[in-house]
């Protein structure tokens, strides 16, 4: 839940158009740093607009006044939270920083698309028996970014669903929760003995369980 609404909150954000009154370029979208040099508290805020700008005039003129007022290199950004008017000025200690914390759109985009198609899968989960519907289940258990305790009840229906046709795609895919990893691997198992079917222990292509020859190595089993 809250992966949505950080995700939907970030790109209505970046959305935004906010500029420097410094400098009058546009400010950048970026992520906020854990701390506030001021107050030693956080931003209050995971985003900030950040004038990036380094011909800017804060930031260009600010560098003599910081080494002659504390006789360490620092410099300032313009900082403006979302929500206010007014911005302020954030001290940076080089000009690389935050260069690399500007959100990026298309990222959001696409965990945002994830993050729906997750959710539709979730909800069609439900009625996958009653249809013999393997495709919300398939979906769920190769989705590396979906919640692991749907993909657990994913694999129990799968089992149930007795589809051999998601064999092959699960075996292909690299778990990186090994639990799951392990009732998925049970469950193919279980699944074919279900419908008289195991796997080819040279090969790995499925055979019918009682075969003694593998039809596709030839290998006497
Ligand atoms: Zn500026
Ligand atoms: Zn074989």
């Amino acid at each position: 839940m809250q992966f949505e609404d950080r995700t939907e909150r970030c790109l209505r954000l970046a959305k935004e158009e906010h500029y420097c009154p410094h400098c009058k370029q546009k400010l950048s979208c970026c992520e906020a740093p854990p701390f506030h040099i001021g107050d030693g508290l956080g931003w209050g805020t995971d985003v900030l607009f950040i004038c990036l700008n380094d011909e800017c005039s804060l930031f260009a003129g600010s560098w003599e006044q910081f080494d002659a007022q504390y006789g360490h290199s620092a410099s300032c950004r313009y900082v403006l939270c979302p929500g206010n008017t007014e911005g302020e000025s954030m001290m940076v200690g080089g000009k690389d920083a935050f260069k690399n914390s500007e959100l990026n759109i298309e990222d959001l985009q696409r965990q945002n698309q994830r993050y729906a198609k997750e959710k539709v899968a979730t909800a069609q989960l439900d009625t996958c028996i009653a249809e013999g519907n393997l495709e919300p289940v398939l979906y769920l258990l190769l989705d590396e970014h979906a919640d692991l305790a749907i993909r657990k009840r994913a694999c129990e229906l799968m089992l149930e669903l007795k589809n051999p046709a998601c064999v092959d795609p699960l075996r292909n895919h690299t778990f990186r929760n090994t639990d799951l990893e392990q009732l998925v691997n049970l469950a193919i198992i279980e699944l074919l003995k279900a419908v008289h079917q195991r796997e080819c222990p040279y090969c790995a292509e499925i055979i019918k369980a009682q075969a003694k020859l593998c039809k596709h190595c030839g290998k006497e089993l």
